[in-house]
């Protein structure tokens, strides 16, 4: 089995401004510097809103920071008549690693379905951008089909009809648990990260399978966060609320204290 590098991902969704977004880098990165933290074995990535990333970009290069870049998302264009859209072009130009593509805030309330979650794969693809692809039952999707269906359906869908398969995170958030403070059990995050990479497993074959980090997204916090990663199929955590607090996240990070406990 491939070993497989913890991924802590910061969700900042639609706050701090360019200069609260450096402010919560610095500290993070001081943070994780006092704790010696090896990033080696938890990479540490922050997805901050567009207007940031070229200050958080500077701020990385000037610093020699270990923490990476990613983008919150991306058009499936590359260029043209497209009003509002960040195309990869671009977003690869300044540095970022990673973007979050179909998080269930964007297939909510801007209606992208399986197909635009795609496209914008496939343009991550293009870019050189390793996607970061969203997946999740809502409540009523959980008492109708259960856990796993809809993220493992929604994973394949993303993962379809492309040339060849990039590196790609898929990240398990159950849309009930997204910033609401209930969280899965361990038990069922670790069964339906499981699940998404058998399915993965059956569909491009194990090595791109046993490769591939999958996530859990929902409510996680510093004092939860053990419990998720002690399963050897939950290969890291997306954090949205809790990211914005550089101790808090500093302390997601450091998870791997909490296990040896
Ligand atoms: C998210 O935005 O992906 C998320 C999981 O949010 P929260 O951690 O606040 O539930």
């Amino acid at each position: 089995m491939t070993k497989r590098v913890a991924f802590i991902a910061g969700n900042w969704k639609m706050n701090l401004d360019h200069q609260q977004g450096i402010a919560l880098v610095q500290k993070l990165a001081w943070t994780l510097k006092d704790a010696a933290h090896d990033y080696s074995s938890a990479e540490v990535v922050v997805f901050p809103g567009f207007t940031s990333i070229r200050s958080i970009q500077t701020l990385i290069d000037a610093d020699k920071l270990e923490v990476r870049l990613g983008a919150q998302d991306i058009s499936a264009q590359d260029s043209g008549a497209f009003t509002g859209e960040v195309s990869g072009v671009a977003l690869k130009k300044l540095d970022v690693e990673y973007v979050l593509i179909g998080h269930s805030e964007r297939r909510q309330y801007h209606n992208e379905d399986d197909a635009v979650v795609q496209a914008k794969t496939a343009a991550a693809f293009r870019h050189g951008i390793v996607p970061v692809i969203c997946v999740g039952e809502t409540a009523e999707e959980l008492e109708t089909e259960g856990s796993a269906a809809v993220p493992v359906r929604q994973a394949l869908a993303a993962l379809k009809n492309h040339e060849t398969l990039g590196d790609f995170v898929v990240a398990y958030e159950p849309v009930w648990a997204i910033g609401t403070g209930q969280v899965a059990t361990p038990e069922v995050a670790a069964s339906v990260c499981s699940k998404i990479r058998v399915a993965i497993a059956e569909e491009h074959g194990a090595e791109i399978a046993d490769r591939t980090r999958i996530l859990y997204g929902g409510s996680v916090k510093a004092a939860n966060v053990a419990g998720f990663l002690k399963s050897v199929d939950v290969d890291g955590v997306l954090v949205g609320g809790a990211s914005l607090d550089a101790e808090e996240f500093s302390g997601i990070a450091r998870f791997q204290k909490h296990l040896a406990l």
